[in-house]
């Protein structure tokens, strides 16, 4: 079968088997070819299929020579349709990693289940060794909560009054874009709430308090969880929005975490890292956000500090995690690694061209054609070197090693 890209708004529905892989293997050579990264060596990336996650996992495995073991939630193929990027991706990571070796198990399921939980203790504790890193990078709208059973839904939203600013209609089938208005009515507290259940903090501290309780983590255990702030164009819509009093909740969470890890003797780490702006399926999922980053990708493009999923975790890893530098941490204790989206220089410029963007100077002064490839790119599509008119194999024949919850 072929596999062509099949796209609306934000959403693309199919992904494309060989060019997820390609997308993967020129991540894993960018690791590859870097200095190694002395650092975690038993990792779990909850959120590995996608976007800062896979990214992670493939900086633990192929920087720091990690076991991993990651959970997501995809979907598989049939044979009438092709899985979801993300299951492309944990293929081209498990199948490269065992060629190279490495440990790799992947978990499809649902994380916030206790029953995802039980059988990620029951491997860690057969086939790994005390777990050192717990990477928290899932993106989700919805959560069903694993005590009551009550299924809640993120919203994204302002809080306290509407929010009105101007988005990017962009036709990613042809990169026809277009300024508009929008106007988002703000969240009720209810709404507000059931964010949080689904975003915050409450299910990272589950992760860890079963980790700790089956006795699987290590005496220098980390764990980091994934937070964007951003600036203040975007602010009404994400940090003092709903997204925000989630993520808020986070740095609750990160402290409470490191008090009980530390009074159970562990020498523990637990830091939200707050991470700069890409395309990914959740980000793009998000109003206004569109316009900001693709003017904020010309910007830091032009100034040479722009960098992708993998290369920005990898800098994570290799500065801050396990860098023999002091931490760049703010009041919160949060490690900054926005340091250069947030550079007074590109702010600077990013308002400049904010203020006179519409219509008719959108090619100019945002970065159209740069976010429309990352778009693809997540999906497979518009990668060199794969061959869209050739059929795929849709992988129904490794069906039966993914480990299913
Ligand atoms: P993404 O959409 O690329 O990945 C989300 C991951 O979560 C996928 O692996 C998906 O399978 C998994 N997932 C979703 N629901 C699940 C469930 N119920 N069980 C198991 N797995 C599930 O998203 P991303 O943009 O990489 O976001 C990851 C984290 O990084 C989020 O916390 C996000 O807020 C943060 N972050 C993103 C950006 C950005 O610009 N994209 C910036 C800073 C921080």
């Amino acid at each position: 079968m072929q596999v062509k890209p099949r796209i609306r708004g934000y959403i693309c529905t199919t992904a494309h088997p060989q060019g997820c892989a390609q997308n993967v293997s020129e991540q894993i050579s960018y690791i590859r070819d870097g200095e190694p990264i002395v650092g975690a060596r038993n990792v779990i990336v909850l959120g590995c299929s996608g976007g800062y996650g896979l990214a992670s996992r493939i900086s633990a495995a192929f920087g720091c020579g990690a076991k991993t073991l990651g959970v997501s939630y995809e979907k598989e193929p049939t044979e009438k349709r092709p899985g979801s990027s993300g299951w492309y991706n944990n293929l081209t990571f498990d199948r490269i990693a065992k060629k190279e070796g490495l440990y790799a198990k992947t978990i499809d399921g649902d994380a916030f289940s206790e029953k995802t939980k039980k059988i990620v203790v029951d491997i860690a504790r057969r086939e790994m060794e005390p777990i050192d890193l717990l990477i928290y990078s899932l993106a989700s709208p919805v959560r069903q909560h694993p005590k009551t059973g009550k299924l809640h839904r993120s919203v994204i939203k302002p809080l306290g009054s509407s929010f009105e600013s101007r988005t990017l209609d962009l036709n990613l089938n042809t990169g026809d874009a277009r300024v508009v208005d929008v106007t988002i009515d703000p969240a009720d507290s209810k709404e507000a709430e059931e964010t949080v259940a689904v975003m915050g903090g409450e299910d990272w501290q589950f992760w860890v308090e079963t980790l700790s309780e089956a006795g699987v983590l290590a005496q220098n255990f980390k764990t980091v969880a994934y937070t964007y702030i951003g600036n203040e164009l975007t602010w009404p819509i994400y940090w003092d929005g709903t997204l925000g009093k989630a993520k808020e909740d986070l740095d609750r969470t990160s402290k409470q975490i490191q008090v009980q890890l530390e009074k159970g003797g562990l020498n523990c780490e637990a830091r939200v890292a707050v991470l700069k702006a890409v395309v990914t399926q959740a980000s793009t999922a998000i109003p206004v956000v569109p316009l900001y980053f693709s003017i904020l990708f010309k910007v830091m493009k032009r100034q040479g500090t722009h960098e992708n999923c993998i290369q920005h975790i990898h800098r994570l890893f290799q500065e801050e995690l396990y860098g023999t530098k002091e931490k760049r941490l703010d009041e919160k204790g949060r490690i900054r690694m926005d340091n250069h989206e947030l550079d007074e220089q590109v702010q600077a410029a990013v308002s400049e061209a904010w203020s006179s963007i519409d219509s008719s100077n959108v090619k100019a002064l945002a970065d159209i054609e740069g976010f429309r490839s990352d778009f693809m790119r997540i999906f497979g599509f518009g990668i060199d070197n794969v061959d869209y008119d050739a059929d795929q194999d849709l992988g129904l024949k490794e069906l039966s090693t993914t480990v299913t919850t």
